[in-house]
């Protein structure tokens, strides 16, 4: 089934320069990005969007990261893109990453980890909505 799965290139990455390259590896997955647009988070659209951890002990320092640099909010298409780009993207952790994942290629630790990909259908729409209205999104 053709899906849209949000993605973000965080601050990590971006500071780096390497927006092309992580690109590079979501369109060589076969995924489309059909909307891109590079922001920088506030603090309250990051709380917002990891509201989910809120309680966990690293809640601050995410949030803190995550509106410290730009990042370039996504929207990527494909044949089941919520899964696909999770594999693309490679486990939270780098150290567990699988070989050619982007976080295995450029991450730098288990919260600088380059990309954020929805974790389901449901979560992509809500996160979608969030950043990008119909009109952004030319499939
Ligand atoms: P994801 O779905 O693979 O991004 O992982 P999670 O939903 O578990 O966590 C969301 C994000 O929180 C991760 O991508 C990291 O940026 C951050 N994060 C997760 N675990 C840790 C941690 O132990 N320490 C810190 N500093 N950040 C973390």
């Amino acid at each position: 089934m053709t899906e849209r799965t949000f993605s973000i290139i965080k601050p990590d990455a971006t500071r780096r320069n390497l927006t092309g390259k992580v690109n590079a590896v979501i369109e060589d997955a076969g995924l489309r990005i059909v909307a891109q647009r590079r922001i920088r988070m506030s603090e309250a659209q990051a709380k917002t969007f990891y509201e989910v951890h809120a309680e966990r002990p690293f809640y601050g320092e995410l949030v803190e990261f995550m509106t410290s640099a730009p990042v370039v909010v996504q929207v990527l298409e494909g044949e089941n893109a919520v899964a696909r780009y999770r594999e693309v993207m490679g486990a939270t952790n780098p150290a567990q990453a699988a070989d050619g994942t982007i976080r295995k290629l450029y991450a730098e630790s288990v919260g600088e980890n380059s990309v954020h990909g929805s974790d389901s259908l449901e979560n992509a729409r809500i996160e979608i909505a969030q950043f990008f209205t119909d009109a952004d999104i030319v499939g």
